[in-house]
């Protein structure tokens, strides 16, 4: 089981918020209201802006990322920078473009920390991606995707065990809550660190067009 998974019996003032709105849109925005206000990590203190996630309410396919970047942070939307640029290009290879699918991260907040007068990414911690969780599960709860694709090791992490390894669990289906599937694959930024264009990026985008096939595939044998 995922660590998606949560005791739906207890009273959540989110929730509370969330059953008033009758549309899975206004349930969705419901979670980015609080997304956007949410002081419950020390991820708060220096954004611009968080970033709720977006994207169709019924999406068969959500793309969950290890957090925003220094564009997502300024725009206040994920995937927005070069790797977003990249991971549009790997979806609409697969014929799930961003208009039909929902995408988010496992933090809504920047995690970076001032290196030589500069802000300069970094994984969040794991108490922060705690804090953070109920966000993801309550989107995943009001979407109901059949897959969830993990961007990274930081959102296998997050997602499906505290343990997981991109390099030995990559392109592995795993249980995720309502019937869903959980896949992951390596983030494209990671891609763009190897280097574009060079053989090390080549090795690392036919893995995941591997993977993105296995989604295809799953997804026509389901009838989506
Ligand atoms: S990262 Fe998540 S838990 Fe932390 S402040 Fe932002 S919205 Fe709240």
């Amino acid at each position: 089981m995922s660590l998606l998974s949560r005791n739906l019996d207890l009273f959540d003032p989110i929730d509370a918020v969330v059953s008033e709105q009758s549309s899975r849109e206004g349930q969705l925005e419901a979670v980015a209201r609080f997304v956007r206000e949410c002081v419950l990590c020390p991820l708060c203190r220096n954004r611009r802006n968080a970033v709720p996630g977006e994207g169709d309410a019924e999406a068969a396919v959500m793309v969950v990322g290890e957090g925003p970047g220094e564009n997502e942070d300024a725009q206040g939307r994920p995937f927005v920078g070069r790797a977003g640029e990249l991971l549009d290009k790997i979806l609409e290879a697969a014929e799930f473009p961003r208009s039909t699918i929902f995408i988010t991260n496992i933090v809504k907040c920047r995690a970076a920390d001032m290196v030589e007068g500069r802000m300069q990414n970094r994984a969040p911690m794991a108490p922060d991606v705690a804090a953070c969780r109920p966000y993801l599960v309550r989107q995943v709860e009001i979407i109901q995707p059949k897959v969830i694709l993990c961007l990274g090791s930081p959102a296998g992490k997050g997602v499906i065990d505290p343990g997981f390894s991109i390099t030995e669990q990559r392109g592995k289906w795993f249980e995720g809550p309502f019937g869903s599937r959980i896949i992951a694959t390596f983030h494209p930024a990671f891609i763009l660190r190897r280097g574009g264009a060079g053989s090390g990026a080549r090795d690392l985008k036919k893995l995941v067009w591997e993977d993105m096939k296995l989604i295809k595939n799953y997804l026509l044998e389901a009838g989506s």
